[in-house]
């Protein structure tokens, strides 16, 4: 039977239909590799980037373990002056934006759910150093932090990467959910994010894993098949605000959920994107940072673009249940 469900965030609706329509075109997708070539990121072609603006090395200093580097061919330029400016009724703004590349790993053929612990943590490591370092540029509104992974998810190179852009406006998805967020805010006087975690504990059916900060789960409403979101449990805004300690533990729960969506679906492509607030607000009550995985199995066809609903042919609870299973 097919439904209709709500999204408490945005207000979205998908409509879920088990079993039947449209589960032709998820048939399993795996990563496929990107052409074979010359690759930038590998050890020894470090002159082929611009210079780090953040290294971590190993203990004798000799080798790196991860760098991160401005873009060569950035999607937006960092010397533009985001200056607003009017054609009649038309806006723009300058292609203003700094557009980093977190380089995971010296190892071209890693992936996310492959590494080690420490490996994990120095990547989250790094984005948290980096959106702490961004988010003082005046100019800068929302930073951006997404990963691709596989060519079907838009990645243009296999070595593992993820990318970070400081823009100065908000984007309209992360605007949507805010407005949403704050509407529901004001009129519950709770996060809805932090309502949310309550009632997938309460209801315990579409939870992933759970540590003492943090929950992996899959959302209600998920728009696509095996969409995973993991939170902070005690209601925070600023991703870049974690500690340390909770920073490790959410590098962990990363790893350890990537590492069950691997399994489960046989190494699917996926996007990987953080939501926070916007870099000038200081702590709010109404929006709770996240990040949401979302696997690509699903094409997103005409009716989607044409309607702003989802369809997704896999319950929440029934993909819950299998990236649960086969656990070792
Ligand atoms: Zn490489
Ligand atoms: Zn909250
Ligand atoms: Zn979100």
């Amino acid at each position: 039977m097919s439904l209709f469900r709500r999204d408490p965030v945005t207000g979205r609706w998908t409509i879920f239909t088990p079993g039947k329509l449209l589960i032709e075109n998820i048939s399993v997708r795996h990563r496929s590799d990107t052409a074979p070539g010359f690759c930038p990121f590998c050890p020894g072609h470090e002159s082929k980037t611009p210079n780090e603006t953040f290294t971590i090395k190993s203990q004798d200093g000799s080798q790196w373990k991860l760098r991160v580097v401005p873009n060569k061919f950035p999607a937006l330029s960092s010397d533009a002056l985001p200056a607003h400016e009017t054609y009649g009724i038309y806006d723009l703004i300058e292609g203003f934006g700094i557009h980093e590349v977190v380089i995971e790993s010296p190892n071209h053929t890693s992936d996310f759910g492959k590494y080690s612990s420490e490996e994990a943590r120095n990547v989250v490591r790094a984005w948290q150093e980096r959106m702490k370092v961004l988010s003082v540029d005046k100019r800068v509104r929302y930073i951006m932090l997404f990963r691709n992974c596989g060519a079907e998810a838009g990645a243009s190179l296999e070595h593992p990467h993820s990318q970070i852009i400081a823009i100065p406006i908000f984007p309209r998805l992360v605007a949507d959910e805010i407005e949403s967020s704050r509407r529901y805010y004001e009129w519950k006087e709770r996060c809805v994010f932090c309502d949310i975690i309550h009632e997938e504990q309460a209801q315990g059916i579409r939870i992933l894993i759970e540590t003492e900060n943090f929950i992996s789960f899959v959302p209600y409403a998920a728009r696509f098949p095996y969409e995973t979101w993991i939170l902070p449990r005690r209601h925070q805004s600023h991703f870049y605000k974690i500690d340390d300690k909770c920073r490790d533990e959410f590098a962990e729960l990363l790893l350890q959920t990537l590492k069950r969506i691997d399994i489960a679906l046989n190494l699917p492509p996926f996007n990987l994107v953080l939501h926070t607030t916007p870099c000038h607000e200081g702590e709010v009550g109404h929006y709770h940072w996240h990040l949401e995985i979302i696997p690509r199995l699903a094409r997103i066809a005409g009716f989607e673009w044409g309607t702003g609903f989802y369809l997704n042919p896999i319950l929440p609870e029934d993909a819950a249940k299998k990236l649960n299973s086969n656990l070792e």
